[in-house]
């Protein structure tokens, strides 16, 4: 059905007449339900035009004449110096963009193409071919779409365009009257783009696909915003150009109608061309895998040991789980935490101590449980050094959790002690007295503050914490008398 009525003619035609879009008639009409939009470009270009001729077949008191009008505006010879009637000027205006003169590649003034050829099928085809190319494992995406930020100072002037008319009538219309063009956008592509990757969008979705369209030809539209409201336009770091689409907004929130009007044409110039698409990008959002590990060498840094640009050591934990998981998950990188930490020279037994890992831009992240025991297992398999246990895939808030135990959780310590004496019962006695506390302070603090303890004059120290982990530490013993 046709959205438009006899109300929406004046406006219509006014648009319609200035080289604007079907569609962008419909968002500044208020037309604010999704079916009229998904019709083809071709089916609404020839509704408007019908729309826009009954007009003068209404208006038109005598029929013969208006059929020889009608046949004169699609020969392509209508001229309006000849239309001796006055009610006929209304279509004189939209004779500018009349279909003779190839309203097909007519780029709309105000989208820029955006709501005519990107809508196509066609477009949404290659966006998708894009997506399946990319080799994401995905059941459902989100969608984003980047608009040139001038799309806005065309929409501004083609809104004061309409406002000013309507007004004539005794009519108002607000900007938020006008149907959003990404909301309208939206309206068309996603069940196209739903349809091709046999998948729903999902606002929740971590895939996310993102098209960025750029139309270099105009890029000076927002040039004039600079020069007038100069504090909307601060540079940024990381943006190309401080002409954003919210430095451009907020100019045009604050722009006097009548400034606007002096420096930017109401209505808009046609474009030449359309919109070009800088990128199409997918992006998965980051999944997380926890487990314990149990470390077993003596010679194995936590993470990656290098001072100075020059590894110390060939390997670390992080490494030889992380390597395995970023390979099989075919992510683009990670991040690693630990629960708590232990030195280079000391064993982490028992249980294992907790660790998770965030994949980052994972491409493959569907596994049975079968696969991670698998995954799991090769890990183990791969090196003497460590062993790995309770391999799963966890969500975001299970790390937090993490490391809010890390925080909570209380250790109990027993230290195995060398002498280069042989102890006495007295000794162990003297031992028994030292309330022994354990944190993170080295050898040198136990030697300044019990000067009977020499350097190599103690062992080990066990630790057993709340995650029942057990491991031997010779570096954090601190002890207080
Ligand atoms: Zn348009």
């Amino acid at each position: 059905m046709f959205p438009l009525t006899e109300e929406n003619k004046h406006v219509a035609q006014l648009l319609f007449g200035t080289g604007t879009c079907p569609r962008c008639i419909f968002r500044f009409c208020g037309v604010d339900f999704h079916a009229p939009y998904k019709h083809s470009y071709e089916e609404l270009l020839n509704d408007i035009q019908k729309f826009l001729k009954d007009e003068l077949i209404l208006e038109v008191p005598n029929p013969p004449l208006k059929k020889i009008r009608l046949q004169e505006l699609e020969d392509g010879i209508d001229n309006p110096s000849q239309n001796g009637e006055n009610k006929i000027s209304v279509i004189e205006d939209g004779s500018i963009a009349s279909p003779n003169s190839n309203l097909n590649v007519n780029v709309c003034n105000v989208c820029l193409g955006i709501l005519q050829e990107f809508c196509e099928k066609e477009f949404i085809k290659k966006v998708c071919q894009k997506v399946e190319a990319s080799g994401f494992e995905f059941t459902n995406l989100v969608f984003s779409v980047s608009f040139p930020p001038q799309l806005s100072v065309r929409e501004h002037a083609a809104w004061l365009l309409v406002k000013q008319e309507m007004g004539k009538q005794s009519l108002s219309l607000g900007r938020n009257d006008i149907v959003q063009l990404k909301e309208a956008y939206k309206w068309i592509t996603y069940p196209l783009f739903s349809e091709e990757l046999g998948v729903p969008i999902d606002g929740k979705s971590l895939f996310e696909v993102s098209v960025v369209f750029a139309h270099p030809e105009t890029v000076g539209d927002c040039h004039f915003l600079g020069k007038i409201l100069p504090d909307c336009f601060k540079p940024a770091q990381n943006k190309q150009s401080v002409f954003t689409r919210m430095a451009v907004m907020k100019a045009l929130n604050k722009i006097k109608e009548e400034d606007f009007r002096k420096q930017f044409p109401c209505p808009p110039n046609s474009p030449k061309a359309v919109c070009t698409v800088l990128e199409i990008e997918c992006a998965h959002g980051a999944v997380f895998v926890a487990g314990r590990y149990n470390k077993y060498s003596r010679n194995l840094s936590q993470t990656p040991w290098i001072i100075d640009g020059e590894r110390k050591l060939e390997s670390s934990v992080e490494e030889l789980i992380s390597d395995h998981l970023l390979t099989v998950f075919k992510a683009e990188s990670f991040n690693f935490s630990f629960s708590g930490r232990e030195d280079v020279d000391v064993r982490t037994l028992g249980n294992g101590r907790p660790f998770a890992i965030e994949l980052v831009n994972p491409h493959r992240v569907h596994f049975t449980s079968q696969e991670i025991k698998e995954l799991q297992q090769k890990i183990n398999k791969s090196s003497n050094k460590i062993q790995v246990r309770d391999l799963q895939l966890v969500s975001r808030e299970a790390i937090g959790h993490m490391k809010e135990g890390e925080e909570e959780k209380t250790k109990t310590y027993s230290a195995l002690i060398w002498t280069n004496k042989v102890i006495q019962k007295k000794d162990i006695e003297f031992l028994n007295d030292i309330k022994v506390h354990l944190f993170r302070h080295r050898v040198a603090q136990l030697k300044s503050i019990t000067p009977s303890f020499h350097a190599g004059s103690f062992g080990y120290i066990t630790e057993l914490d709340q995650w029942g982990i057990s491991r031997t530490d010779k570096g954090n013993l601190w002890v207080k008398i």
